[in-house]
């Protein structure tokens, strides 16, 4: 141990204060008189904590930590608020989402007659001829009950191409500039794998467009971001991440930019989370030939698992499921990449040592998926592999079992049911029972996690807690009663599972001498709660690495 580096590691695995001479580690900061809710199950209630260097460097009882305080040592009074580990969000897509609310109106609005007023607004302030880039728009939430049309469109924006993604991601809006711009007309044809939407009467451009016709307007879009412009994304994502009390992201669809945005961003001060960035398969061979895989990089920026795709999304009605969607008996659902393409990266992945995370939604996507990791595993049996399932949305009893016999990892939809639920009736009742499925999971001891897919879903971690509590959505339905799980484990799933994830359940995701000291101070206890108020439970403060990320 000659380097600070290899001391600073020491320290990190060992509850250290017993072992270094005091006069060497003073604690920067003692935070005590808290309820800590610490997920450490050998102390699971603390009142405060010692932290030197971003680390718990103790945790225990009020006298036992003040005791450590040296002269001048800043003490903080927490005065019985409840503190729990920082919240990890086990799959999201956070740099794609923090550049578009640099450039784009974010149409998450309630009324179309809204939308267009955010757009004009937008409009008005651009030259015109520049494109107006929208996002998170969602058809299944305004109070119109109709989708945008290309007339609403060209009546709030005229004179400026506009451009507008809806939340899932799978579909697009656009007016007759944009249009225009991209070459499409009422006779063009519709690409392979895709869809250009007409209005069945007239058989006009209806406004929309889906899946791979999206590619039409990709080749006319400002392809214009700088490299500053991905680390200011960066920069403002964190801090709406942080006031919820988030520490750690996996981003789950990254690249190359985004994993030199990450260290840009924390290069300059402005990363408030702890980035797990996932690497496309697209760039897998120029990651593998540098010598690059899952692990490289430090705690605030490491190289995640490589990301395929194995079906749709559940948001838009597109997961490959073995019954049909309610209503549509021919609809099952795709498939977006075979079985042999998913083998040949996943083989190429797993033997440069890669974990591998493979969206799967439906249950026929997660048969399939398991199908390739259980040949990976017996071609190549690599210990502790931690294959990924992200999402796992429709499960049954076999593929429970054999997720459970890979030790695989499930990061179901945390704010679906609270969030979606004018979505859930596509799936019924029964289907529901096997979907976001944590009592399953829980119960057959695999660590699913918390995750939202931001944006597609919302991030707030109090939201996931009522969801997975409650099972409940805004107008009070109830959606699978039976993947109900209690706030303790729901806590669980959202810090320590999402650790363990990442393979760095010895670094974080609970209150523990020698963790990272990230940690989330709360205006009220969720575990006295109403389930049915926890999302409403204020945020006060958020640490990550000993420094506050979030004050109130
Ligand atoms: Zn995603």
């Amino acid at each position: 141990m000659t380097d600070g580096s290899t001391r600073r590691e020491f320290l990190g695995t060992l509850a250290a204060f017993s072992l270094f001479p005091l006069e060497q580690e003073k604690p920067d900061l003692i935070l005590h008189n808290g309820h800590m809710v610490t997920m450490n199950p050998a102390e699971p209630v603390a009142e405060a904590v010692a932290i030197t260097r971003g680390r718990f460097f103790a945790v225990g009882k009020n006298a036992d930590v003040l005791n450590l305080a040296a002269p001048g040592v800043r003490k903080m009074d927490l005065g019985g608020k409840t503190v729990l580990p920082g919240f990890i969000d086990a799959h999201s897509h956070p740099a794609a989402a923090g550049l578009s609310h640099l450039r784009m109106v974010d149409c998450d609005l309630r009324s179309i007659s809204a939308i267009q007023a955010a757009l004009r607004e937008r409009a008005a302030k651009s030259p015109a001829g520049d494109w107006v880039l929208g996002f998170k728009y969602d058809d299944t939430k305004t109070e119109d009950g109709r989708p945008l049309s290309i007339a609403d469109l060209d009546a709030a924006v005229p004179d400026h191409p506009v451009h507008i993604e809806h939340r899932g991601g799978h579909t697009v809006y656009a007016n007759s500039l944009a249009f225009q711009k991209a070459g499409i007309d009422e006779k063009t044809p519709d690409p392979p794998g895709g869809r250009i939407d007409h209005d069945p009467a007239t058989g006009k451009l209806s406004g929309r467009v889906a899946e791979s016709a999206q590619a039409f307007f990709e080749k006319v879009l400002p392809q214009d971001f700088t490299r500053d412009d991905h680390r200011e994304g960066v920069k403002l994502i964190s801090k709406m991440l942080a006031k919820t009390g988030i520490t750690s992201a996996t981003e789950a669809q990254g690249t190359p930019t985004d994993l030199r945005a990450y260290q840009d961003a924390r290069d300059s001060g402005e990363l408030l989370y702890r980035a797990y960035c996932f690497i496309n398969y697209r760039h897998i061979d120029a990651m593998i030939e540098a010598g690059v895989r899952t692990g490289l990089g430090d705690e605030w920026v490491r190289v995640g698992a490589m990301k395929l795709v194995c079906d749709g999304s559940i948001s838009e009605r597109t997961a490959r499921l073995s019954t049909p969607y309610e209503g549509r008996p021919s609809d099952f659902g795709i498939l977006v990449m075979t079985e042999e393409e998913l083998y040949t990266y996943g083989r190429k992945a797993h033997l440069a040592g890669w974990q591998i995370g493979t969206h799967a939604n439906g249950d026929v996507g997660i048969d399939t998926t398991l199908r390739v990791y259980e040949r990976l595993q017996r071609e190549n049996p690599r210990r502790d592999p931690r294959f990924r399932l992200e999402h796992c949305t429709v499960i049954n009893d076999s593929l429970i079992a054999r997720i459970k016999a890979l030790g695989a990892i499930p990061t179901p939809f945390s704010t679906y049911v609270y969030y979606h639920g004018e979505k859930m009736r596509y799936y019924g009742a029964e289907r529901l029972n096997h979907m976001f499925a944590l009592r399953s999971f829980l119960d057959a001891g695999i660590r699913a996690t918390q995750a939202s897919d931001y944006p597609p879903g919302e991030f707030i971690p109090m939201m996931a807690l009522q969801s997975e509590v409650t099972r409940t959505d805004t107008k009070g339905n109830v959606w699978g009663p039976k993947q109900k799980i209690t706030v303790e484990e729901a806590i669980r799933v959202g810090t320590i599972n999402g650790a363990h994830a990442s393979y760095e359940e010895n670094l974080k995701g609970s209150i523990e001498a020698g963790k990272l000291a990230d940690l989330v101070v709360l205006g009220r206890d969720p575990l006295k709660e109403n389930p049915s108020t926890l999302v409403t439970i204020p945020v006060e403060r958020t640490m990550a690495g000993g420094r506050w990320t979030f004050e109130s």
